[in-house]
């Protein structure tokens, strides 16, 4: 069988795996936000960067290969990780305390594993438009952080297709597929896929803010 090294440990992998893919198989953890198993990786948030034989790649992305050497845990790789996650924290608004995701939500948690006790950079204080026109389901734009796992799973789970990204750099936001580019006008419901994909609290169903008391959120 062919095998890599995940940090010295000789892990087998089935053809066609890729390295993060054979990293969860043999329960090591590879740090990942946009990934999420069952969904066609892009590697757009980049967290999951690890060292293949001394040169950078997301491990989201990148086919095993026999013979491999990868490095996951370093102090290299945790600063790059450090940056990735403040980076992503000053390009939006990311007010813990106040928002309803909070001890549910992956960016918070990868903050948490990664020891960020900073944002470093100067915020971007963004101001997105946000859309509450639907009864059931809500986007706080300023809280999306690009993953597109709404967009996949609205097309590919819901067979709805009612997300989007759409402008460059600081203009990036999710875009609405209606007429008039609202939530009101699609056929969303709060049980799509799409709606519970989230990571964080960018498409949040309305009417369940701080539901889970603190001790028992999915984080906790
Ligand atoms: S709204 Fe949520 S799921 Fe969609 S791209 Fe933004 S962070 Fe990802």
């Amino acid at each position: 069988m062919k095998t890599v090294s995940l940090d010295g440990a000789v892990v087998p992998f089935a053809e066609g795996q890729t390295v993060m893919e054979c990293a969860l198989a043999a329960n090591i953890s590879i740090p990942h936000l946009c990934f999420l198993p069952g969904f066609l990786p892009h590697g757009s948030c980049r967290l999951c960067t690890v060292k293949i034989d001394g040169r950078l790649a997301s491990a989201c992305t990148q086919p095993a290969m026999a013979g491999q050497h990868v490095e996951i845990d370093t102090e290299e790789l945790r600063q790059v990780r450090l940056s990735l996650l403040r980076m992503l924290f000053v390009e939006g608004n990311h007010y813990c305390p106040a928002c309803e995701k909070s001890g549910s939500c992956r960016l918070q948690k990868a903050a948490y594993d990664e020891g960020m006790l900073d944002l470093h950079y100067r915020p971007w204080y963004p101001k997105r438009k946000m859309d509450a026109s639907h009864p059931d389901v809500l986007i706080d734009r300023d809280r999306c952080i690009f993953c597109e796992l709404c967009v996949k799973a609205s097309r590919d789970v819901d067979g709805k297709n009612i997300f989007g990204i759409s402008g460059r750099g600081i203009d990036t936001h999710l875009v609405v597929n209606s007429k008039s580019g609202l939530l009101a006008d699609t056929d969303i419901s709060a049980q799509d896929r799409a709606v519970e994909v989230c990571p964080v609290g960018a498409i949040l169903v309305k009417g369940r803010g701080f539901e889970i008391p603190i001790g028992k959120r999915l984080y906790d």
